[in-house]
């Protein structure tokens, strides 16, 4: 129903690291349940008729970066910010074209990071395994380095946890050596 890359974005959001969570929905047939089970966690889901999702704490939040998101205007810094990206990568996709993400997250590979910065490679983030969920600015943005430190810190310590084992097995394993 919902992406692979789902996992890492809610990861983040539970761990509260990430002020919410915006994705798209594939399936549709089963939207009503989802989203009351997500509404029965106290936590606001907004969708639109493309299947686009965004869920926070907030329902103004959720409405506000739905709104943002749908603007025919240039808009990567302030939807970044939105979604708790730094600013300095926030401003980076805003720079460089948001047509651009796509081609410039495939650069974040373990080809190109060095040591602890392997923590930021996003070459499987549409697989779901990934520690961030944003393009970072340069191969050593510092920001996105504690964000990917504090999500593996989370993964670690309810690795254990019902329904979450699995993906955190994966996420351990992949980026056990950085
Ligand atoms: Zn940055």
């Amino acid at each position: 129903m919902v992406p692979p890359s789902f996992k890492v974005d809610s990861c983040q959001f539970l761990a509260g690291i990430k002020p919410a969570v915006r994705t798209r929905i594939k399936n549709r047939s089963n939207i009503k349940i989802f989203l009351q089970s997500i509404s029965s966690l106290g936590w606001c889901p907004v969708h639109d008729k493309s299947g686009f999702l965004v869920i926070s704490k907030n329902k103004e939040l959720s409405r506000m970066i739905m709104e943002v998101d749908q603007s025919s205007l240039p808009h990567a810094m302030i939807l970044g910010r939105l979604l708790g990206y730094p600013e300095c990568c926030s401003s980076f996709i805003e720079h460089s074209g948001e047509d651009e993400i796509d081609k410039l997250a495939e650069e974040y590979t373990r080809t190109n990071l060095k040591d602890h910065y392997s923590l930021l490679d996003i070459s499987l983030y549409l697989k779901g395994i990934a520690l961030i969920s944003h393009v970072p600015c340069s191969y050593e943005c510092k920001p996105s380095l504690d964000i990917a430190q504090q999500t593996l810190s989370f993964v670690k310590e309810y690795k254990k946890a019902t329904g979450f084992a699995g993906w955190a097995s994966l996420i351990a394993e992949y980026f056990s050596d950085p």
